[in-house]
């Protein structure tokens, strides 16, 4: 093979054009219509030939065209306007600009970022909340940094075999034709991040620079002549590889992160991260290396993991154990010890953090969840739902609690709709009045004043929407037919697929088997009857990407495409292949219902049927994630679940029938339900609701809002009373203090309750007085925290909804015994129980299990 050397010749504009340069740098362009028209109207035919991407559309013009532009006043007049307006969203007050007390920057790790389709780095729902987490910060002015790798394949692309198995190809990505700048030394040669790796080896890594509004996105790149082979491909695309692959992305991603984060502060003078977030697991190392950093500086190891803790959110996304990140132990101590061991991070420390010691555990393995969350102070699932799942999940971590006191908090995920909402829906609202400005803006869309937009208004949109994505459903099938060897003979039939009059349900998302892409084919006879039916049909458009190494995956999508290409449903569904931003964005609005039928409870949260919401769809789902929290009956339809029944084939079977029975009785009644002016009111009526209740509670906006409030501010308060005292003192007392009451809480426990009289029969209102007779060894009564835990006593003769309340410290005595006391009200009818506790207390802690520590009343 002959070696290509490729080198891509950047577009040089004319002065008066000049400004597109930033705005086709700028990923604002991705949501920020206008910006995008701008670019169409330069030319249009070189628009979609970009595949309205401004940057490669800029390397399309010719020098001519480009001087021609430029003696265009008014093309230079809306360049100059377009390039105002974007200085004045970067520069301007914002939502965050009117906050007090919150952090001067915040780093956001993630391995992926779904941030436009013109910079593949994703492969689903975490990238794409990772992406939309960065584009409402910008809109919100929350100052982030986002840190990621730079994958040279992205994830993948799929296409499908003539007999209907996954294909995938890795197109290379040409940096240099991406949005996106190398940090650069003063002196202009590229800045380099290293990490060390075993055998003496090092791993190094350019940084490329995205910016997404006003959040710089730092991603790391290990194709770069100073790394050996295999080192170049470290970073090559996106969980694909062997364990050992994905280690060392892992290492690169949190270590190399930081330092990159570091020489980013050097080069442009940003202030440096007061908290470190990590969107999932694969980033944990950073916590690491930040320990290496503070230990460098002097502290110990375990004084800087207190610095880190305090300065650090991790956010967990899965109940499915296999999306969680384990590695061996061995290979943990590989990379971290041995010859790639340093000072002060010590591999036994490492290994402590992830280790699975707790039941059910497996002693040779390293969890990078577990390590996420003792390195994090704060941590959350992400949907109410997931909250409790996440606590049950993670209860092992620390013992003699109840897992509802377990520490991990949820912020339920929400979508940035700027770019997910179809503008056409935007104009309708805006035409009523209810969008200001630009409506990016926090709270500019008012989505209650959708009350006011006339039924035939929604209606002529909906079907609108519903053409569109017809005739976008008709050219993918046609090229997918093509690929997949059929000649354009045999595909006549494709201009008439699908109706834009026919109510169209989708279903897109990745296809690992907790979705069950398959569950609508578990009576095909009666999937057929519904696309079918004479008068009130359905059609089906299927999208999804298998993992390349899930060959289950793979089998399930075959599945889908045998039914779907038999002569006589292939008109009324599909399997779209290449699931990626592109093809959502016009998916969404286009469907009149958007499907979800996961296995209860292993769906975090989800993101598509918020999606569908804000363009007007009605949700079907399973009441699993975001729907469980937020569906009310008025906004589409539960899918009833039978949970408990433990025969996974008999339960798809009974969700399955449920299903079909919903989408003939229930959806598919009301969509054809037309009254004299041929309008389905009752439908446009749980639209119009859903766009009112739904709009304002699916927002990125309130998700990144609710982070700043709930999490990073408090993480920012923590860490400046760990660290702005001189010295880290506060790290260092708080240290000192652990130890000593890890040390000596063998002695502490609780020697003796005694209760006041009640009356015979005790009512509501009536006073109980208790007092507790406590050892505390060489523990003052400061250090601890006495708590009367009180409830109902449930059948099992537990205790049930339990409340905590503080006893005070009343007497001490000999021999460090003490007595505390506490006076609580019965506010509750029935059996009533009680029961004391010791736990550990201190202003830095945040939750009462943080130590697992606990002595209760025998
Ligand atoms: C929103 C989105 C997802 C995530 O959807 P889920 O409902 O969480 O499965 C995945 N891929 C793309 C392209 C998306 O836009």
């Amino acid at each position: 093979m002959r070696a290509i050397r490729r080198f891509t010749v950047r577009t040089v504009l004319p002065e008066p054009l000049a400004p597109l340069g930033e705005l086709a740098l700028n990923l604002r362009w991705s949501w920020h219509a206008p910006t995008r028209e701008l670019f169409a109207s330069l030319d249009a035919r070189k628009w979609v030939e970009a595949r309205e991407e401004p940057a490669r559309m800029l390397g399309l013009l010719t020098p001519e065209e480009l001087e021609a532009l430029a003696g265009d006043t008014a093309v230079v007049a809306r360049v100059r306007a377009a390039s105002q307006e974007l200085d004045e969203y970067l520069t301007s007050d914002r939502w965050y600009q009117h906050q007090s007390d919150v952090p001067r920057t915040v780093a956001y790790f993630s391995p992926e970022f779904g941030i436009a389709a013109a910079l593949p780095q994703y492969s689903g729902g975490l990238g794409i909340l990772a992406g939309d987490h960065l584009k409402s910060a910008s809109d919100l002015g929350v100052p982030i940094v986002g840190v990621g790798l730079f994958y040279k394949t992205g994830y993948f692309k799929q296409s499908l075999s003539r007999d209907g198995w996954q294909q995938e190809t890795y197109p290379v990505l040409d940096p240099d034709g991406l949005p996106m700048t190398l940090l650069r030394e003063e002196d202009g040669t590229a800045a380099t991040v290293t990490v060390g790796l075993p055998g003496g080896r090092e791993l190094h890594a350019h940084v490329w620079r995205a910016q997404v509004g006003r959040v710089p996105l730092l991603m790391l790149d290990s194709d770069i002549p100073t790394n050996d082979e295999r080192a170049r491909t470290v970073t090559d695309r996106l969980y694909g590889g062997s364990k050992e692959h994905r280690l060392q992305q892992e290492m690169l991603l949190g270590i190399g992160g930081v330092r990159a984060l570091r020489l980013f502060a050097r080069l442009t003078g940003s202030p440096a991260p007061e908290v470190f977030h990590s969107n999932e697991g694969h980033a944990g190392f950073l916590g690491i290396e930040r320990i290496r950093e503070l230990t460098s500086e002097g502290l110990d190891f375990d004084e800087a993991l207190e610095s880190v803790r305090a300065g650090t959110v991790f956010t967990t996304h899965t109940p499915v154990p296999a999306g969680i990140d384990r590695f061996g132990r061995d290979q943990i101590e590989t990379y971290f010890g041995g010859d790639n061991g340093v000072d002060g991070v010590p591999v036994e420390k490492i290994l402590a953090l992830g280790a699975e010691d707790f039941a059910g555990g497996d002693p040779s393995v390293f969890n990078m969840a577990v390590m996420g969350l003792r390195l994090a102070q704060r941590a959350n699932g992400v949907s109410r739902l997931h909250g409790v799942v996440s606590r049950d999940m993670f209860e092992g971590l620390f013992t003699g609690f109840d897992p509802t006191e377990t520490p991990i908090s949820s912020i339920t995920n929400g979508v940035h709709h700027p770019t997910w909402v179809d503008t056409r829906v935007v104009d309708l609202v805006a035409k009523h009045g209810g969008v200001q400005g630009d409506g990016s803006d926090r709270g500019s869309v008012d989505w209650a004043s959708v009350g006011d937009i006339p039924d035939e208004e929604i209606w002529a949109l909906r079907r609108t929407l519903r053409e569109q994505l017809v005739v976008e459903a008709r050219r993918r099938v046609r090229r997918s037919w093509l690929t997949r060897g059929a000649s354009p003979a045999e595909l006549g039939w494709i201009e008439d697929a699908f109706d834009p009059d026919v109510l169209t349900i989708g279903f897109a998302r990745r296809v690992p088997t907790y979705k069950r892409l398959t569950l609508m084919l578990r009576d095909p006879e009666r999937l057929r009857s519904l696309l079918l039916h004479p008068t009130r049909p359905v059609q089906l458009i299927v999208a999804g990407k298998s993992h390349p190494a899930d060959e289950q995956g793979k089998r399930l999508i075959q599945q889908v495409i045998r039914f779907a290409d038999a002569h006589d449903v292939r008109h009324r569904i599909a399997f779209l292949p290449n699931y990626d931003i592109a093809m959502a964005q016009s998916l969404y609005p286009g469907c009149d219902v958007w499907l979800n039928n996961p296995l209860r409870p292993l769906e975090a949260c989800g993101t598509s049927g918020m999606k569908s919401a804000l363009n007007g769809g009605l949700n079907l789902s399973i009441l699993d994630g975001w729907w469980d929290e937020w569906y009310d009956g008025e906004n589409g339809w539960a899918i009833p679940t039978a949970d408990g029944v433990d025969d996974p084939d008999h339960r798809d079977d009974l969700e399955a029938a449920a299903l079909y029975d919903l989408i003939e009785n229930s959806v598919a009644a009301r969509f054809y339900d037309r009254d004299a002016q041929g309008l389905p009111r009752r439908w446009l009526q749980m639209v119009r609701h859903t766009l009112a209740t739904l709009g304002p509670k699916v927002l990125a906006d309130r998700m990144v809002a609710d982070y700043v409030g709930e999490l990073y501010a408090p993480s920012a308060r923590g860490s400046h009373a760990l660290e702005a005292a001189p010295d880290h003192s506060g790290a260092k007392e708080l240290a000192a203090w652990k130890k000593t009451v890890v040390q000596h809480w063998h002695s502490v426990r609780v020697d003796h309750v005694e209760s006041g009289d009640l009356a015979d029969s005790p009512q509501v209102g009536d006073q109980l007085r208790v007092d507790a007779y406590v050892s505390l060894g060489d523990l003052g009564p400061q250090d601890v925290s006495v708590q009367l835990v009180h409830g109902r006593v449930n059948e099992a003769d537990a205790l049930a909804d339990t409340v905590s309340a503080p006893l005070e410290h009343a007497e001490s005595y000999e021999g460090g015994r003490h007595k505390f006391t506490a006076t609580v009200g019965l506010r509750r009818t029935g059996a009533f129980g009680y029961t004391v506790r010791v736990l550990p207390a201190h202003p830095a802690l945040t939750s009462p299990a943080e130590m697992g520590l606990v002595a209760n009343a025998g």
